[in-house]
């Protein structure tokens, strides 16, 4: 089976091509470029449109029925920050023998103190996303972190992600990973070959995650006032590092409502803070990757990155950069060689939009078509 998109204006990951026509042959991407297309089993218009790389969004919880949520918005990939090994089992199966919905790759088990965060919310899940409160394994002493990593590729995990979260910005006081447990992790995870992406939201946990030599950060830090020389500093350091950082901007804007509609206080400035350090690192040149935090709840697991390419452009990125890191960037700095990008050879995940989103980034949403390994999915 052949398929010719002809004539379509190409974002290929990394920049605008211009026009060209893109063939599907398969489960992958034959060819790219002016002239590359002549006969084809099915042909599809281009004029007026554009052909995205899939989307991959940098960050997620998968439930049931997320992943199938997720490709009807053109992401086609998800990478999971934390999933119970019941469901995780159950979701990569799925995704690996069916084309209808996205993707997965996931962290699988998280690593966090006894009783850190997100044991808190993991109870208040119990009775409606989850049938009980989840025991998980936990990490308290260095020593254990050999074990734990173990413990985690024997479960599928991709990469490892560690908790370093006091709860103070989400106005709590909750038993914290320290330092050296930090360390102990993230050396354990690189002997086994395995990124290790922190999850730190302020300053403070930030400078720990990057004290032990995560890869990269699960969100952005949200305590500093934008415009703090303190932000500007801590995004340089992540630069000099080389760290990436998973934006998350949806995920702020999404607590930070529901803190105002509750007239709950403890987070009053956390969007505003998480939008004043994402200008300070995408200033430092910090590789950005567009993530959301998707849940059975908010964001929403594919519309919700959409949201996010929207706040990255209001945080000063480019509508082209924006792009790339839901496309390219997220793409290298998982290792995930086979796509992200639109060239010959790699797979055919592919999103085919009315308009021009690299310059009018919500054209995004506006789908046409969407391919998940060269399977063209059915729209509404
Ligand atoms: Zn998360």
């Amino acid at each position: 089976m052949r398929t010719l998109i002809r004539d379509v204006r190409v974002f290929d990951g990394e920049r605008s091509i211009g026009r060209a026509d893109v063939v599907i042959e398969g489960e992958l991407i034959a060819a790219a470029g002016a002239g590359a297309g002549d006969q084809a089993d099915v042909e599809i218009g281009g004029a007026g449109r554009t052909l995205l790389p899939g989307l991959i969004d940098a960050h997620t919880h998968v439930f049931d029925g997320s992943l199938a949520q997720a490709l009807r918005h053109g992401v086609t990939t998800e990478l999971d920050m934390f999933c119970l090994p019941e469901i995780l089992a159950e979701q990569r199966l799925l995704a690996a023998g069916n084309d209808d919905v996205a993707d997965l790759r996931s962290a699988g088990t998280l690593a966090t103190a006894p009783g850190g965060h997100p044991t808190q919310l993991l109870a208040a899940l119990a009775g409606t996303v989850l049938d009980g409160a989840p025991a998980i394994d936990f990490v308290s002493d260095p020593a254990q972190a050999p074990a734990f990593v173990r413990a985690r590729l024997a479960e599928g995990a991709d990469y490892l992600k560690i908790v370093i979260d006091d709860g103070r910005v989400h106005g709590a006081d909750l038993p914290a990973m320290t330092p050296d447990v930090a360390t102990a992790l993230t050396e354990a995870a690189h002997d086994a070959g395995l990124r290790v992406v922190a999850h730190a939201i302020s300053a403070a946990e930030v400078g720990i995650a990057l004290d032990a030599g995560a890869d990269g950060l699960a969100h952005v830090w949200t305590d500093l006032a934008p415009g703090d020389p303190a932000s500007r500093r801590l995004a340089e350091r992540v630069r000099a590092q080389g760290v990436f950082v998973v934006t998350t901007l949806a995920y702020f804007e999404a607590i930070t409502a529901r803190h105002v509609e509750t007239a709950d206080r403890a987070r009053p400035g956390s969007s505003a803070g998480a939008a004043g350090a994402l200008r300070d690192l995408h200033r430092a040149g910090v590789p950005l990757l567009a993530g959301t935090d998707a849940t059975p709840f908010a964001p929403a697991h594919g519309a919700g990155l959409h949201r996010e390419l929207e706040l990255l452009t209001e945080a000063g990125l480019s509508p082209e950069e924006a792009l790339a890191a839901a496309t390219s960037l997220p793409a290298r700095h998982f290792g995930l060689d086979d796509r992200g990008r639109i060239a010959p050879g790699l797979r055919a995940d592919l999103v085919l939009v009315e308009g021009d989103p690299t310059r009018d980034i919500t054209a995004t949403g506006a789908i046409v078509d969407v391919w998940r390994r060269g399977v063209r999915q059915t729209r509404q």
